[in-house]
């Protein structure tokens, strides 16, 4: 086996169980090795470190498997990683009487690099993103066969992310006949199509974040911006807000919103726009609630500032349509953009109008989304719940 052999002083984070080997970090090479091999992690002494895949075209140039030397990576090991990950599920709760969609490998978090794993009811879907994880994907999808024994089984697209690995997109089916699966959250129920929707399917880092914004509107106005499938406007609805408007660009999110509210027997209005341009035409104080939850604005680090001034934009106009006393959760998924930084653009947002907003919760994926302590790479999604108090403006 090749080994990879890693800087003085670049070893401690490996030692400390972070997952990643960044190009600057080796030193050498020993062997030969292919994108996907399993190749052996030391330091410049021999010590033994880990196992990790390789990927030679990334700036993650290998992932950690293991950090035992007496563990082949083999069709048993995929197996043992995803009875883990289920054992973990199973103590979570996971799936439930009210919930049966969840994730089941979180990547890095479940060590599993490379691998995403949602369960939706009777179907998975399955995300690969390494060269790595595209060669184990036989014994990963024999292992989920006989452990879990899904209907259906479908190969999602691997995302942006997979393209610096040189993996071509090849959503397909595994098993089954058809890629619409229904399931349930919060006891909703959602019917995905696995092959032809954003993410995996549905959101479900946001499901406890769902959740606890639900608690928020009884009776409410409520608002939910960048709706998708609607999933914070239906939990909204069934908790008996006065009304509910779901917003989002993407036509076919919006034909799911409708189909989920009557699926569901719930009221919501929802409207196709940009959020921005719908924000910018609403009444001011029309709202008591909103959450927004937009893409992904910064993708790399030179990015971030001007993500900043999206969310800043983005927040005035939530200010102005949201009525003093409301509230308003802002959700962003870039890990890039530190939470800190974050709460301090939403409260410059605040100075202009002289509102005072107060940070009550943050929120992050839930806990099927385990992450390595230290591993803040995988630490992307935060939900950060604030109340509104437009103070009047004083004199004059
Ligand atoms: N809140 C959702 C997830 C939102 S993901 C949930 O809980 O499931 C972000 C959404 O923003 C996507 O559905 C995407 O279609 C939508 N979107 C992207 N750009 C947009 C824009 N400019 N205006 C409105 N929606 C947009």
């Amino acid at each position: 086996m090749a080994k990879l052999i890693i800087r003085k002083g670049r070893t401690k984070p490996l030692w400390h169980g972070h997952p990643w080997i960044y190009a600057q970090a080796v030193s050498s090479r020993q062997g030969e090795a292919q994108a996907g091999d399993v190749v052996d992690v030391v330091d410049t002494q021999g010590t033994f470190i880990g196992r990790a895949a390789y990927s030679p075209a990334s700036s993650i140039v290998a992932r950690m498997l293991t950090r035992r030397q007496d563990e082949p990576i083999d069709a048993s090991w995929v197996k043992a990683r995803l009875a883990t990950a289920v054992r973990l599920r199973r103590r979570l709760g996971l799936p439930s009487e009210e919930t049966n969609c969840y994730r089941l490998i979180n990547s890095e978090g479940d060590g599993m690099p490379g691998f995403v794993v949602d369960a939706y009811g009777s179907g998975i879907a399955v995300q690969i993103t390494t060269r790595g994880a595209q060669k184990m994907t036989p014994w990963l999808l024999d292992a989920l066969a006989e452990t879990l024994c899904p209907e259906t089984i479908v190969e999602v697209e691997p995302g942006s992310f997979a393209k610096t690995e040189g993996i071509e997109a090849s959503p397909r089916m595994h098993k089954g006949e058809s890629s619409v699966v229904e399931c349930r959250e919060h006891g909703l129920t959602y019917q995905v199509d696995l092959l032809h929707a954003q993410k995996t399917g549905l959101y479900l880092d946001q499901r406890v974040n769902r959740g606890v914004f639900a608690q928020l509107c009884a009776d409410q106005r409520v608002l939910d911006c960048y709706c998708y499938v609607g999933g914070f406007a239906l939990n909204a609805a069934r908790a008996g807000a006065r009304s509910v408007v779901a917003v989002d660009s993407s036509p076919r999110a919006v034909a799911m919103v409708r189909h989920h509210a009557s699926l569901n027997k719930l009221d919501i209005e929802s409207i196709e726009s940009d959020a921005f341009r719908y924000l910018s035409a609403s009444e001011a104080n029309s709202f008591d609630v909103a959450v927004l939850d937009p893409p992904k604005f910064a993708r790399q680090r030179t990015a971030v500032s001007s993500a900043l001034s999206a969310y800043r934009k983005l927040f005035s106009h939530a200010l102005r349509v949201v009525r003093d006393g409301g509230m308003i959760a802002v959700a962003c998924c870039s890990q890039l953009v530190d939470t800190e930084q974050l709460i301090r653009t939403l409260s410059g947002a605040a100075v202009e109008p002289r509102h005072v907003v107060k940070v009550l919760q943050i929120g992050r994926a839930g806990p099927d989304h385990p992450i390595i302590a230290g591993f803040n790479e995988g630490d992307y999604l935060r939900f950060i719940l604030l109340s509104v108090d437009k103070e009047q403006p004083k004199g004059g």
